[in-house]
């Protein structure tokens, strides 16, 4: 097996907070309050992160990822939104997954405010359907959709007026993130990255995982090298021989907890796929050189 080496994740240099150590309520920047949603898993991390976004002094704010629809996140939000002397008035959501999407439409209801997504069926009836590249004005700033496909199909990152980018879970704050399967799509995974990358971020605050600062440009770079490497190690096994996606996951993950394995056979399978469109692999399940 050809040695491969782990591209450095230049967080392990930076001081973030310990896993379950980030607070409930944290004001990152004038625009934005982030609230930690109760909802920790090995696939959630600390839980998701439902951001307050908002001009000071507007009286408004838009909530982004609302998260579980769950009593005490309510709570805590509305304690950020009275904090911030703000009212909701849109509810923008990133993508369609459960962990951020399942309050949009209670709570856009209980706060009359309207959802927006990229899904007709997240933003709901009377909801908004966002197109790539609109800049929304709302609660006194500008908020840029910027599509990023690649997690899933429908999946947006929001880019806020001082730079800072909300990208829910194409970047976490931790480790890295999952392209799904049969509905992500490594290739267009790739370009999003890229494409954030070109925004030159001040910050990415992610759906999961404390806000990155400190270089957040460093950490998409790490995000596109780990891909690569990933896709280096499935032809390296291959290389070997003909082998199944389970035995594939269990040579490629074998230093992960089994309990994110499920997850990395969704990103493994989608790796797949792409390797298969580019004829470097063939067949489905045993999968072989081409
Ligand atoms: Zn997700």
């Amino acid at each position: 097996m050809r040695d491969v080496d782990a591209p450095a994740d230049p967080r392990t240099a930076w001081a973030l907070p310990a896993p379950g150590a980030m607070p409930r309520t944290a004001d990152l920047e004038p625009l934005v309050t982030r609230v930690l949603a109760p909802n920790p898993s090995p696939m959630t991390l600390d839980g998701t992160n439902t951001y307050v976004v908002g001009a000071p002094g507007s009286g408004q704010a838009v909530l982004v990822d609302p998260g579980p629809d769950d009593p005490s996140h309510l709570a805590a939000v509305e304690a950020a939104l009275a904090e911030r002397d703000a009212r909701c008035v849109a509810v923008l959501v990133t993508h369609h997954h459960g962990d951020h999407a399942e309050a949009a439409l209670p709570w856009g209801t209980r706060f009359g405010a309207p959802v927006a997504a990229a899904s007709a069926r997240v933003a709901g009836q009377g909801g908004r359907v966002l197109e790539p590249g609109e800049q929304l004005s709302l609660a006194g700033t500008t908020v840029g959709v910027v599509p990023t496909p690649g997690h899933t199909a429908d999946h947006l990152a929001f880019r806020l007026e001082s730079g800072a980018v909300l990208v829910g879970d194409h970047v976490l704050g931790r480790g890295t993130s999952v392209v799904t399967h049969p509905e992500g799509d490594v290739t267009a995974y790739l370009e999003s990255l890229r494409r954030v990358h070109d925004l030159g971020p001040s910050a990415l605050y992610c759906g999961h995982g404390p806000e990155l600062t400190e270089d957040p440009g460093a950490v998409l770079a790490f995000y596109l090298a780990h891909r690569a490497y990933r896709e280096q190690q499935l032809l390296d096994t291959l290389g070997r021989g003909p082998a199944t996606v389970d035995e594939l996951v269990a040579t490629v993950y074998a230093e992960y907890p089994q309990q994110v394995w499920p997850a990395a056979a969704q990103s493994t399978r989608a790796t797949l796929d792409k390797l298969r469109a580019e004829g470097r692999v063939e067949g489905n399940d045993p999968v072989r050189l081409a």
